[in-house]
């Protein structure tokens, strides 16, 4: 019996270093993924797009009243720069954002528990703060275990107004309120950041249904500091090994394989896939995405984003094939809903780790997690699905998705930055001529 654990593993340990989008290393891991698709015999290409965004050059923290203290913060990605020389202004720690609290906050530079929601960064904007930090990582990290990230909120947010923003260790931020600051002084610099990351795209032509077409599809970059063992090097051995099986037992349908750049700053990849294809946005039977997989400790998933009709029949051919998997309905944070977002069903594959089993965006997401006998059982769930899939009489999947699915697209993107509402908005324009 094939074991497609073993090589998954295998390639999964070689794959496994920071890939940051646009990065040296990322591309590294594009250029590795093609030459082992070519190994497969199958010809994989390299489709470029440009990512940027302001990055954070210089970042200071430093309380100035009752005690003089420089704290390690970094600067947030999206955050506005202070001017020159820097600004100072009372602190503030918000232990929660209500009416009350943020009355208090004009004028001041606030500490924040987490990453504000879209709609909380709204009425801070609104309350007039100076400028926020929020706390990274966990109450018993030390300097030696942990890593202080360069973090980001999304692109929807700027729409409200910036600030300079901060992430700071969440044992440093417990230092300072011991302090119990009175003022700070913060100073951001930010510089435009410029490059090129790379989808591998792959089609494996399909034999007497070759015009019908399924995609699949996974994201190979990481954050920083993580080696992106289990998010999402996993996903991509798995495509790997369905390519590699798919290269010798042709589909009756074409698949094409889109392993994704730059998932990980905004699902940028995908964006600038359907970008690039938007024909596919109508032609495209379904997409299959996997993100996170091959984790010792933990149960699969499939979050699926069509209709209840295809969460059953996807529940139906679990059963069948006698995969244990979780399905449930939802828009998943990954690339997958990007495809839903042009109108194609999308089935997302994931794998999660019991409560505190496994640390996402983190050093610890590296080889320690992963077990080849999962990838194994991963790999065989996904080859047994496409085998439904590709070689169905008629697809069982309709090219639909359900109002409460794009209702949850709508949500996941924001207002304003989904094709699902511009084509609402048309539909309705429509009807009222
Ligand atoms: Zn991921």
């Amino acid at each position: 019996m094939v074991n497609y654990g073993q090589e998954a593993y295998d390639f999964l340990e070689k794959l496994s270093f920071s890939r940051t989008s646009g990065s040296e290393m990322e591309h590294k891991a594009a250029n590795m993924i093609a030459d082992e698709i070519k190994n497969y015999g199958l010809t994989p290409t390299l489709e470029p797009f440009e990512v940027k965004w302001d990055k954070p050059v210089h970042a200071l923290l430093k309380v100035t009243s009752p005690v003089e203290e420089s704290f390690t913060v970094t600067g947030l990605i999206n955050a506005a720069d202070t001017p020159e020389g820097g600004c100072d202004a009372e602190f503030y720690y918000m232990r929660l954002i209500d009416e009350l609290t943020l009355r208090q906050a004009k004028g001041k530079f606030v500490l924040l528990n987490d990453r504000p929601s879209e709609e909380n960064y709204k009425k801070l904007m609104k309350a007039g703060i100076a400028g926020f930090l929020w706390m990274n990582g966990s109450s018993r990290d030390t300097y030696e275990n942990s890593d202080l990230d360069t973090m980001r909120y999304r692109p929807s947010y700027l729409k409200h107004g910036k600030v300079p923003g901060f992430a700071i260790r969440m044992i440093d931020a417990m230092k300072l309120l011991r302090l119990k600051p009175q003022t700070v002084h913060f100073e951001l610099k930010t510089e435009e950041f410029k490059s090129t990351s790379y989808n591998v795209v792959t089609l494996v032509p399909g034999t007497d249904l070759s015009d019908e077409t399924i995609a699949v599809g996974g994201h190979y970059d990481s954050v920083e500091f993580s080696l992106g063992s289990w998010d999402n090097g996993a996903g991509t051995v798995q495509v790997l090994g369905l390519l590699k099986h798919l290269s010798k037992n042709p589909p009756r349908r074409t698949v094409k394989a889109i392993l994704f750049g730059s998932e990980e700053i905004g699902l940028e990849g995908s964006k600038a896939y359907m970008a690039a294809h938007p024909e596919e946005g109508e032609s495209l039977l379904c997409m299959v995405n996997l993100d996170v997989g091959g984790n010792l400790l933990g149960s699969e998933m499939a979050m699926v984003t069509a209709t209840s009709a295809a969460e059953d029949y996807l529940k139906g051919i679990l059963k069948e094939g006698g995969f244990s998997t979780e399905v449930r309905p939802g828009a998943m944070s990954s690339d997958g809903t990007v495809f839903a977002d042009y109108t194609v069903p999308a089935i997302n594959f994931a794998s999660y780790t019991p409560r505190n089993g496994g640390y996402m965006h983190t050093r610890y997401d590296n080889m320690d997690m992963i077990s080849a006998d999962v990838l194994d059982h991963e790999v065989r769930q996904l080859i047994y699905v496409f085998g439904r899939l590709t070689d169905a009489e008629v697809f069982p999947i309709e090219r639909k998705i359900s109002d409460k699915m794009q209702e949850d697209i709508v949500k996941y993107f924001g207002e304003g930055r989904s094709q699902t509402e511009k084509r609402k908005k048309g539909n309705k324009e429509q009807e009222e001529k």
